[in-house]
């Protein structure tokens, strides 16, 4: 006879998610299931005398996170890359430090890569180029990412492998960086770091899912149960296939990818039953990039950036790609979420879509991801065709130097309007965008929370005191409404019928200073009924 597996869990403070009247304290789970929740008066339902007790010496409990928008793959990659941002890197010189003393335990013609860097966090103000890459090695080839991710330097030994050269023709849609005298400075931009990095050696399958399966204890300590690849490739290598593997190895989050729209042009196919949330890998929908970020000065503005007139970023995709997709989304009953940071790409967005209802039943059919500047028409319109929205209150947490150099004041105490878009009665999600944003630990969801209850940077700098939330409302921004958007069954708060994936708090997160959030550590973190994480 099989013993069953219930579990008791007593003595703590819920948070459930739901909308609790009641001070919870107890939480009965069986197998996977939350069966059970009652407070101090209640008496225990009879299952209970043959359940486990576990004390939860009167910590916080809160659900899981689900990060709906991050890129799994890359950040499992990064955690074996230079992380080129305070405190490890603090100029281009540390970094050339960096990659020297690298460099001298690699054999010649070995890559080495980096991430994260932020030319308005080091000191000497300016992004890296080829030539000081090369000043820390000539053997390697070196190629290091922005913390955007839209931007990528390559050194001199990179180009030559990559065969890429003063000739090399611009894709559409990119940069190829070149000086006054028309020598490559290595920079490459959106389309044209596309197409660099198409060109750096594949990893193979096997090497990637290993490194996402070590990874999953990662996403355990910080909390999330539920990952997201949000710009999933299909070529040179199909991420299911990376996925499928990773889970064998012992990846263990629910994984939900969204491809990559330029890739499914050229490579339709989708893997079969994709579209089933319940199983644990699934595709969720499609990806376009509507535009740049405001770190990298690429989002597409109505009013030109600080300091240069004609500068008002790059759209990225046009009504014809967005058409395209959103066909092909509606026949294969998939989502459609794009990348839209500016006030232009917003708008051209939502006057694309605008009045047409969506195509999916259960969950929104377009989701804007970002939406850093929408217009009061924008908002509007999105609301009558429910469009979801999904932002990371951690990229002005993190980057609020770039705000304020490209933004400006203004500009920024406007941006990410949180309240007036709740209040609207929005669908708004938040996420990580890991590893897209200069913070050493990007995926942790509490700086993201305390960005929004505070709306002040890392700094202390204001960020929109008008536009704060309460950590309330950011929580179920980061575990119900991401599992509502996405179609998640069954996850997100903690009620019965309810998957048991839950969190232990080492603080009140309700009750502390809300300056202090991005610190909270998890004590524990539970998975479909299962400890999976101890602090
Ligand atoms: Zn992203």
């Amino acid at each position: 006879m099989a013993t069953e597996n219930i579990k008791l869990f007593y003595n703590g403070k819920f948070f459930t998610g739901s909308s609790q009247k009641k001070e919870i304290d107890k939480m009965l789970v069986k197998d996977k299931i939350i069966k059970w929740l009652g407070d101090k008066s209640e008496p225990l339902p009879p299952v209970a005398k043959k359940a486990i007790n576990i004390d939860l010496k009167g910590k916080r409990v809160i659900p899981a996170f689900i990060d709906s928008h991050m890129h799994g793959l890359y950040l499992a990659r990064d955690s074996k890359k230079i992380a080129c941002t305070p405190p490890l890197i603090n100029s281009i010189a540390e970094l050339q430090q960096e990659i020297k003393s690298i460099a001298k335990d690699l054999e010649s013609g070995q890559w080495i890569e980096g991430w994260g860097y932020d030319e308005s966090k080091l000191a000497e103000g300016r992004n890296p180029t080829r030539i000081d890459l090369d000043q820390a090695t000539k053997d390697h080839p070196v190629v290091i990412t922005r913390n955007c991710t839209h931007i990528a330097v390559a050194n001199s030994k990179a180009l030559e492998l990559l065969e890429i050269d003063e000739t090399t023709p611009e894709p559409v849609g990119g940069i190829i960086e070149k000086d006054e005298k028309g020598r490559l400075t290595g920079v490459f931009k959106e389309i044209g770091k596309d197409f660099l990095f198409d060109r750096l050696p594949a990893r193979s399958i096997e090497e990637d899912a290993s490194l996402l399966a070590e990874f999953s204890q990662v996403l355990f300590s910080k909390g999330i149960t539920t990952i997201t690849d949000s710009l999933a490739r299909k070529y040179p290598v199909d991420y299911y296939d990376i996925y499928q593997e990773a889970i064998k190895k012992g990846l263990k989050q629910q994984v939900i990818l969204y491809y990559k729209w330029r890739d499914l042009v050229n490579y339709p196919e989708l893997p079969q039953s994709a579209a089933d949330p319940a199983s644990q890998l699934s595709i969720g929908g499609i990806k376009i990039i509507g535009d740049g970020s405001i770190a990298g000065r690429t989002a597409w503005l109505s009013k030109p950036y600080l300091g240069d007139s004609r500068e008002t970023g790059i759209a990225t995709t046009n009504q014809a790609e967005l058409a395209a997709a959103a066909d092909f989304a509606r026949k294969n009953q998939l989502q459609l979420i794009v990348h839209a940071m500016g006030d232009k790409t917003i708008d051209l967005v939502t006057d694309h879509f605008y009045p047409e209802p969506g195509w999916l039943d259960e969950i929104p059919s377009l989701r804007i991801e970002h939406i850093t500047l929408p217009s009061a028409e924008a908002l509007k319109k999105a609301k009558e065709i429910d469009v979801a929205f999904n932002s990371q209150p951690i990229f002005v947490y993190a980057e609020i130097e770039s705000y304020l150099n490209n933004f400006g004041k203004e500009r920024t105490l406007k941006s990410y309007p949180y309240r007036d878009i709740l209040n609207q009665g929005h669908e708004l999600a938040f996420s990580s965008d890991a590893p897209a944003t200069a913070w050493a630990d990007p995926a942790n969801p509490f700086y993201g929370i305390e960005s929004a209850v505070t709306r002040k940077a890392y700094d202390g700098t204001n960020t929109g005191q008008d536009q704060s939330l309460s950590v309330r409302e950011s929580i179920k921004l980061y575990t119900e409404v991401p599992a509502r958007i996405t179609g998640l069954k069954k996850a997100g708060k903690l009620e019965p019928g309810y998957y048991a994936d839950f969190l232990i708090l080492d603080r009140d997160i309700l009750k502390i200073a809300p300056e202090s959030i991005g610190q909270t550590e998890i004590e524990a973190t539970y998975y479909r009924g299962e400890k999976v994480y101890q602090r």
